[in-house]
């Protein structure tokens, strides 16, 4: 099979990054994303119960998310047009109990250079060892403090101790990256920024600020919540911080090092001038739906086209859609898309 040229949109930037949401079903209740905890629609009423009734490992496919079958047929497609980086996320992607076989056939897709997971980190240190025998390369956790009853205010969850052991067991295990996010909230986490910085000064991962962005079902929390990170730029650019290239199919974080730190601090403020003009990533859902934007109007199912149609007339198609991308998302507008918490699309 040829290889096809790169995904390419009207407005010239290539995408060889895929976000794959594998659930969108979470057991945390981050008070940005989830307050409630998950609530299933109708059609996934069975997910809900089995991540709450076992707390873990429960979901595949049968509970409506895209089997493996179909998980490798998108894959190829994307492999086939350019993509070099999957990263799998959810909702809580590790509460998928073929992960590990999710991440091996993902890597065994030719051209698919890195596979890389984000997760909120609840039991990692039980996971990890299968998930990079499985062949992961990097991961993402998530901590939103630094101090064990924020975590378990912002979250529902006294897991801070085990993302902690997480990341070190990710070091550990020789992973080519480990990034932990940390989402900014005015009232919850910004006096903690010191306490970050100083995190990274003996520790060799990518510490990302993340800027709250409203979603539909946030708008109050938004409004009371939302820190621009421009304020953390500026002290960073005053300490010594330099900024860095990016990487190919790297985000869109401003990274920094410094000498005398080891590890490094990134900015990602969707909100700033020319955010969406490296855009490299696209988006599919958990049931199939591809996503232009995170803040896309709606997401537009391939699912009837991955067991019938060939990788190369998948990869046609995406690239027909692609066309369809707008130049930037519409966020200072509080026009937030089909986009109900970041939980439906991994982020
Ligand atoms: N459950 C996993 C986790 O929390 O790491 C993966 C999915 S989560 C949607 C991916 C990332 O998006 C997390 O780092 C989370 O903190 C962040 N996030 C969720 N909602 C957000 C929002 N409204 N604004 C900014 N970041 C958000
Ligand atoms: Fe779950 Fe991640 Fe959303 Fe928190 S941010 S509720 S861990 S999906």
């Amino acid at each position: 099979m040829n290889q096809h040229s790169a995904l390419v949109d009207n407005y010239r930037r290539r995408f060889t990054y895929l976000r794959l949401s594998v659930t969108d079903v979470c057991n945390f209740r981050c008070n940005y994303c989830l307050p409630d905890g998950y609530l299933p629609d109708d059609k996934k009423s069975n997910a809900s119960s089995c991540a709450s009734s076992t707390g873990f490992d429960s979901l595949d496919s049968s509970n409506g998310f895209l089997s493996l079958t179909e998980i490798a047929a998108l894959v190829k497609a994307f492999a086939l047009s350019g993509t070099k980086k999957i990263r799998l996320t959810g909702g809580e992607a590790t509460l998928r109990k073929d992960l590990p076989d999710i991440i091996r056939l993902c890597k065994s897709t030719p051209g698919i250079e890195q596979v890389a997971l984000t997760s909120n980190g609840y039991r990692i240190t039980h996971q990890l060892p299968e998930l990079v025998d499985a062949g992961l390369d990097q991961l993402n956790l998530s901590a939103d403090s630094l101090n064990p009853s924020t975590f378990a205010l912002i979250t529902g969850h006294d897991k801070l101790r085990e993302v902690m052991a997480g990341l070190d067991l990710a070091l550990g295990l020789g992973l080519t990256k480990v990034k932990l996010n940390v989402v900014l909230l005015r009232e919850n986490n910004f006096d903690e920024f010191a306490d970050f910085v100083e995190f990274v000064r003996h520790k060799p991962i990518s510490l990302r600020f993340i800027e709250l962005m409203q979603t539909t079902d946030n708008v109050d929390f938004f409004r009371r919540q939302h820190v621009s990170g421009q304020a953390l730029q500026t002290y960073l650019e005053q300490n010594d911080w330099l900024q860095v290239l990016a990487e190919p199919n790297a985000g869109p974080a401003i990274e920094y090092t410094h000498p005398e730190y080891d590890g490094k601090i990134g900015l990602i403020m969707p909100y700033s001038k020319d955010f969406c003009s490296s855009c490299n990533r696209l988006r599919v859902s958990a049931e199939g739906n591809l996503h232009l934007c995170l803040f896309a109007e709606e997401g537009i199912s391939l699912r009837p086209y991955l067991l019938n149609e060939s990788a190369s007339q998948l990869a046609e198609r995406i690239q027909v859609l692609l066309l369809g991308k707008k130049a930037t998302h519409e966020l200072h507008e509080g026009l937030t898309g089909a986009t109900k918490h970041l939980a439906m699309l991994g982020g």
